[in-house]
């Protein structure tokens, strides 16, 4: 596995549960021979590695890895969906992700990073 973008770090307040630290994100871009099924099983490697704990939904976590796009595919399963379902409706990733980015276009709703995070930060 290679990383071939890394996006800046980016301090957030948390998301949905509200009264917990702040949360740090950021994006990276890696080419991989593992199929998408495969790089999420050493993923979540990683975060048992890194020490992760059980926590409630949307709870503060050591580490929270996700898999945002795997280019065009479209993967619709209970164990792993790309384009990751939120990652069009947070600033907190397309922020980092325009960063690295910017001219991806989500497989799904045909629009550039770019443009999604403009329309976030400008809702009309
Ligand atoms: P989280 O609490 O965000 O780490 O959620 C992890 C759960 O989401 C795991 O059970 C994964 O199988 C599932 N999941 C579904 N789609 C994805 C994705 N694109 N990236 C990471 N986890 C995913």
């Amino acid at each position: 596995m290679a990383v071939t973008a890394r996006s800046g770090m980016y301090e957030t307040k948390a998301w949905g549960v509200v009264n917990q630290p702040d949360f740090i994100n950021m994006c990276v871009g890696i080419e991989t021979r593992l199929t998408p099924f495969q790089l999420l099983d050493a993923l979540q490697a990683i975060e048992i590695q890194t020490g992760r704990r059980k926590s409630y939904k949307w709870g503060p976590r050591e580490v929270d890895l996700d898999i945002l796009f795997c280019g065009e595919r479209v993967i619709d399963e209970e164990r792993l969906k790309i384009p990751h379902p939120y990652a069009h409706l947070r600033g907190f990733v397309l922020e980092p992700l325009a960063e690295i980015a910017p001219e991806f276009v989500h497989p799904v709703i045909g629009q550039t990073i770019e443009h999604l995070l403009r329309s976030l930060q400008t809702p009309a």
